[in-house]
């Protein structure tokens, strides 16, 4: 009998009033994970204000306290670190060394963001009036909802959370509903860490019933969320429409340029990590490459030799590189996008479906698929297929490839393979993306830089480094007149600066 896990509402975990569901495995489709809770409104609304109860006392707990709390978390989740790897690969299939990957970027942001609860810097400034001092101060906001995806179950909650509860924010955390047992994973190592009653609560549970009544409760002053950019554009408009500050993680649609100066095997290393690592199911995914036009044929003809080599399978197993989609709607979704890839007459050379037989028919596998020879308007160009499929796009030179790259609603990751550091500076400069690589996929981002996408990727805030403090806090400036009489700034100015 599959385990049944809870809520945490308020310092307890509670059963929902609502139905249960049930997390299976991607790549065993017979393997049930764990019961979760289906919740409701009301389950939301309790956590909610559980939150805001807590707030109260968390805001006043010195933080570098609070960080003490999140230090020592990181140090469990070290200890738990293979467990919560195997139980990830079990509920979302991305193979063993990825979700080690997944625990450590939690473990590296928890300590890296520890060690801001004895920063949280704000600044000092001269005043213009004499005997006046001024200062700018952090202060937390109130409840945080934390809405996430389900492709890094464990890394992207912790950018959020962590922050989040270092700047003396409450959190209400609702995962997605694919992998909700990573979720209580890192919760249960936060509580264990020992954080108080009501200030972490965990509400599993869709997006249309938890995430819907997560933002539209007034208690609720900052809404973090990462996912699709069409569920995203809906949060922040409804949450623009109610003034809460909304941060937006969203999708991508991202390329790496080779340039013909470019090592092209390691220009091959890259493309077959960034579009087929995690199943191409990244935000930062490579799924598009523009190759220039003297090197392309000798390009693909390494590219689809490496990919051939590929072993899929499930995660769980050391020798699999490529492990299964996430469900069956998502497999389904991807093989649409490989008939529209055909029908726009885009050349396939490996790939293009489903693999069947044995213990493939328990999961959602797809072979890892190569489109050549696609124009950059194309739909498998334009849009956000989040699986094993990549595109590549001929150029002659760097300007179109650039061209080629901005050619996108989307704006998060993008790369550039070349030996020429002139090259790489003006893809630096001139490429519209939050992120930008040299000689190095489009994925591996580090949690002490900023984090995030432009266009329809993002909304403006940065996940990562220390400006993910400023989603999770807002600036209050403090002046402080000693003067004893009253000092009118911008007027009195003259007069002083004449009579001195
Ligand atoms: P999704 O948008 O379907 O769901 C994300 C979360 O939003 C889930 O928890 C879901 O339950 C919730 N949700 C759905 N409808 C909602 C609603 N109406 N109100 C409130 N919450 C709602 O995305 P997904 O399929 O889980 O993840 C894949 C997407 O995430 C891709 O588009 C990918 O590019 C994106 N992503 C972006 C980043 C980034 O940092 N930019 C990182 C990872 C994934």
């Amino acid at each position: 009998m599959p385990e049944i896990y809870k809520n945490y509402i308020n310092g307890e975990w509670v059963e929902s009033s609502g139905e249960k569901y049930e997390n299976r495995n991607p790549a065993n489709w017979d393997e049930v994970i764990g019961i979760f809770q289906k919740s409701t409104k009301e389950d939301a609304i309790a956590a909610v204000e559980a939150a805001q109860r807590a707030y109260e006392r968390w805001r006043l707990f010195p933080a570098p306290k609070r960080a003490e709390i999140i230090f020592k978390a990181a140090q469990m989740l070290v200890e738990r670190k293979e467990t919560f790897a195997r139980d990830e690969t079990r509920e979302m299939g991305k193979i063993l060394p990825e979700t080690r990957g997944d625990v450590q970027e939690a473990i590296d942001m928890s300590f890296f963001i520890a060690g801001e609860g004895r920063r949280l810097y704000g600044f000092t400034t001269p005043s213009e009036l004499p005997l006046k001092f001024q200062m700018s101060v952090r202060i937390p906001m109130g409840v945080a909802a934390i809405i996430t995806p389900w492709n890094f179950p464990m890394a992207i909650p912790s950018w959020k959370i962590v922050p989040a509860l270092v700047a003396g924010n409450t959190v209400v955390f609702k995962p997605a509903t694919d992998t909700p047992l990573s979720a209580y994973n890192f919760v249960k190592t936060l509580i264990d860490a020992g954080i108080p009653k009501g200030v972490v609560n965990l509400v599993t549970g869709s997006g249309a019933v938890v995430g819907e009544s997560l933002i539209a409760h007034p208690h609720v002053k900052v809404i973090s969320f990462t996912g699709s950019s069409e569920v995203g554009k809906r949060i922040g408009s409804k949450g623009a429409s109610l003034f809460k500050k909304v941060s937006l993680e969203m999708g991508g649609k991202n390329a790496q340029i080779v340039m013909e100066d470019a090592n092209l095997e390691l220009a091959v290393d890259g493309a077959v990590w960034g579009g087929f690592g995690t199943t191409g199911q990244r935000c930062t995914a490579t799924s598009r490459i523009v190759v220039h036009k003297k090197v392309y044929k000798e390009f693909l003809d390494r590219f689809v030799e490496r990919v051939k080599a590929l072993k899929i399978g499930n995660g769980i197993d050391p020798s699999t590189d490529v492990g299964p989609l996430i469900n069956e709607a998502q497999m389904n979704k991807v093989l649409s996008y490989i008939e529209i890839g055909k029908k726009e007459g885009a050349k396939m050379l490996i790939g293009g479906f489903r693999l069947t037989g044995g213990d493939y028919d328990k999961g959602w596998f797809i072979a890892p698929t190569i489109f050549a020879d696609v124009d950059q308007n194309m739909r498998i160009a334009q849009e956000e297929i989040f699986g094993p499929v990549v595109s590549v796009i001929p150029a002659d030179s760097l300007e179109e490839a650039i061209e080629i790259v901005n050619n996108s609603k989307y704006g998060l990751s993008s790369s550039i393979y070349t030996n020429d550091v002139k090259n790489a500076f003006l893809a630096i400069r001139d490429i519209y993306t939050g992120i930008t690589y040299v000689n190095a996929p489009t994925i591996g981002a580090e949690v002490h830089l900023p984090f995030g996408g432009v266009n329809q990727t993002g909304n403006g805030h940065r996940e990562g480094g220390n400006t993910v403090i400023d989603i999770f806090s807002e600036w209050k400036s403090v002046y402080i007149d000693f003067s004893g009489r009253l000092q009118r700034a911008q007027i009195d100015t003259d007069k002083i600066v004449k009579k001195e």
